[in-house]
């Protein structure tokens, strides 16, 4: 059998149009793909990689687990299970966590879990659930109409009601649309999918007050801003606002695939036996990688480590724009970090990823304008300057 590109179109759904380019063994912040060319990683799966590829830790605990027991359903818990959920109460906010597979859903149990917190206290006509222009929340058909592209929503039938938009960071607007109705407000602490928008702490203060006022859940999605990426354990500590439901997902599980969702007891109490579940949410295997992944990036050392990664991998896209011009600024923080395209490349970001994976560099974009990078949060310096080198040359073949 011939594994390649093409073999992609024949047999998959085309609902993606990967690279051609097929990885197929990782190391740390490098690839390498069916020919043995090699890449430095600063994709990292999408903010899923917080340790690289094949750390040593996360490869010792599916070991360890994959030898003990896989999966054992919802009628019975686990430990691994319980572990990770007794360390995610201890470093957050919240008491109670539900696992799930993937960020869509633990956004869907915390849309649910808002709206049965609603009905149960206040009755049914407090269901608007407000969210914001350019936001991701997920796929699912909640969550993809919750979020905040019509693009992604549209085309698929009549779509759960009662969900409203407003721009990001425009308080104004959002005091027109809050109102006693509202049940919840999901919002990303800091907009990912989005471009890389980061928001005012007045904004999200005042979104926290008119909450409260107003007696409406606040949901953080730190499905991407989430378990270091921003220097924080999760970017809601950062802002010092906090919410009432958050979510967790890909850099939780560092490649596993994990989700969930957490929250306060008297929020989580609505979730009584037989409202919700999953049939792999909390399964061993997955809890396992998790809690490896969430104990080794749950230390000062290490989120310290994210800031100063931050400070030198802007700095080298600013010296590469200052001897290029083709940015108009570089954001974000943490290792989520956007170079926003100026206007001459306007609308032309992916032809960085592209010519990155002709010099041997793996990257993002957010939007068509954001160039995106979220590379491994213990990506070394040696490897974030070599990186930046291959992205000069590619920089250097555009203008
Ligand atoms: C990636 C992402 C999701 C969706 O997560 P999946 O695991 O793909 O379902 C939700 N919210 C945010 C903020 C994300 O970045």
């Amino acid at each position: 059998m011939t594994v390649n590109r093409a073999l992609f179109d024949e047999v998959m759904v085309p609902n993606y149009n990967p690279s051609d380019v097929i990885p197929v063994r990782g190391e740390g912040a490098r690839v390498w793909d069916q020919q043995g060319r090699e890449f430095i990683d600063f994709a990292g799966g999408i903010a899923v990689n917080c340790l690289g590829h094949c750390h040593p830790a996360l490869v010792a605990a599916l070991k360890e687990q994959g030898e003990k027991i896989w999966h054992l359903s919802n009628i019975w818990t686990n430990e691994p299970a319980l572990r990770l959920a007794k360390k995610m109460t201890d470093a957050t906010f919240a008491d109670q966590v539900y696992f799930a597979n993937s960020g869509a859903e633990a956004n869907e149990a915390a849309l649910k879990l808002a709206r049965r917190w609603a009905l149960d206290n206040f009755g049914a006509q407090k269901s608007k659930i407000i969210a914001f222009n350019q936001g991701f929340h997920g796929r699912t058909f909640f969550t993809v109409t919750v979020g905040g592209q019509a693009a992604y929503s549209d085309g698929f039938g009549p779509k759960p009601g009662d969900i409203v938009h407003c721009d990001y960071n425009d308080l104004e607007a959002f005091k027109s649309l809050i109102d006693d109705n509202t049940c919840a407000v999901m919002m990303e602490p800091l907009q990912g999918e989005g471009g890389i928008i980061a928001p005012e702490v007045d904004f999200v203060k005042g979104v926290r007050e008119l909450c409260d006022k107003h007696n409406a859940l606040l949901i953080f999605d730190e499905v991407q801003t989430g378990v270091g990426r921003t220097g924080e354990l999760y970017a809601y500590q950062g802002l010092g606002v906090t919410p009432d439901i958050m979510s967790s997902a890909k850099a939780l599980g560092g490649g596993f695939p994990i989700g969930a969702m957490l929250t306060t007891k008297e929020i989580a109490k609505h979730l009584k036996p037989g409202t919700h579940g999953s049939t792999y949410g909390g399964n061993p295997l997955a809890c396992a990688v998790a809690e490896a992944a969430f104990d080794t990036i749950n230390d000062p050392a290490v989120l310290a480590g994210v800031k100063e990664k931050e400070v030198l991998f802007k700095q080298l896209l600013n010296d590469i724009n200052a001897k290029y011009d083709v940015f108009s600024g570089v954001r974000g923080q943490g290792l989520l970090i956007g170079a926003v395209v100026n206007d001459k490349f306007k609308g032309r970001a992916r032809e960085f990823l592209v010519a990155s994976m002709e010099q041997g560099l793996m990257s993002l974009v957010a939007g068509a304008d954001v160039v995106r990078f979220t590379p491994s949060l213990v990506i070394s310096e040696e490897e974030i300057r070599e990186g930046m080198a291959r992205f000069e040359k590619a920089v250097a073949s555009l203008v």
